[in-house]
């Protein structure tokens, strides 16, 4: 099979490897739709804390069920799937509530084992039994169910701030996890959502697709932009949705009295560490909230959300085969494009989605 290995940062390699065999009690899936995500992006050119090379990256996958063990159950050939990224162990407090991406010994592909930019993936047994397997049972392309990853990670941040009907939204950052996010909340019956962008091709991208209060930050001060959007008040959920979000504007003062301020995107490990006014979380009652990942019943509902309408698929810029993969990762980076679904199999002869 093809696959795009990343053998350090900064070296992306096509490569002829051999096809997986199917591991015994686990399936191979054909990879159909596998989305870049910023997390690719930022491997390939810096690296990652989690990321283990040589590595096929990707983990924002869809395929079809190419070969099956005869013990798994419920899956077989030609069967459609999205797969959850996670390989988590099952038995530890976190797996048993529910919340694997939090389980200490979880392996994600695309970052300490192959991912979704190669043709074929092989899962083993504990990922099947695990959950990593979601049947795509409606009517979505693969590159619209290879999107249920980035939604489930919205979904998951938007159960960690509990939202309530009506409360207003400010999201920093309207790259596709900034739309994703405010089309999310939107669907979970936000009040108004307020866009921060400074990037203008960003802001043209956005403005095309979502119907939000879009803010471009360079024409604003942000703190009174946002204040008069909200009468004042500030926003009840405040999301960073780029790595620098929470050094480049005042996310406590951005929030309303009770508010919730979510880490969505983490920080640079090089930019050191953000003071927080903790006097303003204590007296005004705020919440500084964190999320990281998803979990397979979030994949799961972010299938069920986007087959009853909510449509993802303006954001996916460009559909690109593998050894497009490194001009796609420059593209990313000049933000020229929202999301790029790698297509492994051009052809698709043999097993399709259907
Ligand atoms: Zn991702
Ligand atoms: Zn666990």
């Amino acid at each position: 099979m093809k696959a795009a290995v990343l053998e350090k940062p900064g070296r992306l390699a096509i490569k002829e490897l051999p096809d997986p065999s199917c591991p015994p009690g686990g399936v191979v899936v054909k990879v159909l739709a596998s989305q870049v995500c910023s997390t690719d992006l930022h491997m390939w050119q810096r690296g990652h804390p989690a990321l283990r090379c040589p590595r096929i990256l990707g983990h924002e996958i869809a395929g079809v069920v190419a070969k099956s063990s005869s013990e798994v159950q419920g899956f077989k050939r030609g069967d459609k799937v999205q797969v959850y990224p996670g390989i988590s162990c099952g038995t530890c407090r976190f797996c048993c509530q529910g919340r694997e991406n939090l389980c200490p010994s979880i392996r994600i592909l695309g970052f300490s084992v192959d991912g979704g930019f190669g043709q074929y993936l092989a899962l083993p047994e504990k990922a099947i039994n695990n959950g990593c397997l979601n049947p795509v049972t409606y009517a979505l392309s693969a590159a619209e169910a290879a999107m249920a990853e980035p939604l489930a990670c919205c979904l998951n941040g938007l159960e960690k701030v509990a939202l309530k009907e009506g409360e207003t939204v400010l999201v920093l950052g309207a790259g596709p996890i900034g739309c994703l996010f405010a089309m999310v909340a939107k669907h979970h019956g936000s009040g108004k959502v307020i866009l921060l962008e400074k990037d203008p091709g960003r802001i043209s991208q956005a403005g095309q697709g979502l119907e939000v209060d879009l803010l471009d930050a360079n024409k604003v001060d942000v703190v009174d932009a946002v204040m008069e959007l909200t009468e004042g008040q500030g926003a009840d959920v405040v999301v960073t949705c780029f790595r620098e979000a929470a050094l480049e504007y005042p996310l406590l003062d951005l929030a309303a009295q009770g508010g919730r301020v979510l880490m969505f995107s983490g920080i640079s490990a090089d930019k050191g560490v953000v003071p927080t006014d903790l006097n303003a979380v204590h007296y005004r009652e705020l919440a500084l909230v964190g999320a990281y990942g998803c979990t397979s019943v979030q994949c799961q509902r972010a299938l069920g959300f986007m087959a009853d309408g909510l449509d993802v698929s303006w954001l996916i810029s460009q559909r690109v085969a593998l050894h497009h993969l490194e001009e796609s990762f420059s593209n990313l980076a000049a933000k020229k494009v929202m999301k790029i679904c790698v297509e492994p199999w051009e052809d698709n002869n043999g097993l399709v989605w259907q």
